[in-house]
């Protein structure tokens, strides 16, 4: 796929479940903002930034720490919800949030693939791989070529 993939939408709610219970909540984008991946890219797990942009007016519950671009990882996969017929995007941001921000503007640049959709037989053995995704995204960003990536105009910097 023709890296990087810039993405934006307005945060959706999922079913709420899992994402937490592992300790990787994943903000969901709204279908209509999904096709610039979907269209070019097969489902998996893939790396890159993400930041997520304050509202005009202010959100209380959103610090300056959490307004930067910060490293995510991202889950394209086929959402059971709608029988399997649609993808969605979900990204996990490696960053502590004090509280949720649905609703909220976020935008994506996703910069590479991790690895595809795979299905675990244990929860732990789940959670493993997921801190394995972390640890491939830290690693990946920190090389000057895909660092660059932070300052990317498609961001909203000096906010
Ligand atoms: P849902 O099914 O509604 O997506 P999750 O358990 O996946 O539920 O939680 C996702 C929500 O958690 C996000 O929409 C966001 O508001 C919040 N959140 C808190 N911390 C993070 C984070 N580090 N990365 C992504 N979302 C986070
Ligand atoms: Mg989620």
């Amino acid at each position: 796929p023709p890296f990087p993939i810039a993405l934006h939408g307005p945060v959706q709610r999922g079913f709420g479940r899992g994402g937490k219970d592992l300790g990787c909540p994943t903000a969901n984008l709204p279908d209509e903002s999904i096709t610039p991946i979907s269209t070019v890219a097969k489902t998996g797990v893939y790396y890159g930034y993400a930041q997520v942009i304050p509202p005009k007016g202010g959100k209380p519950v959103l610090r300056p720490e959490d307004t930067k671009v910060l490293p995510m990882v991202m889950s394209l996969g086929w959402n059971p919800f709608y029988k399997n017929e649609r993808l969605t995007a979900e990204i996990h941001i490696l960053h502590e949030f004090q509280s949720d921000f649905y609703g909220v503007e976020m935008k994506g640049l996703v910069l590479g693939y991790i690895r595809p959709e795979l299905d675990y037989t244990s929860r732990d053995a789940l959670i493993d791989d997921i801190n394995v995704d972390k640890l491939v995204a830290l690693n990946s960003l920190d090389r000057s070529e895909y660092r660059k990536f932070e300052k990317d105009p498609h961001f909203d910097l000096g906010i």
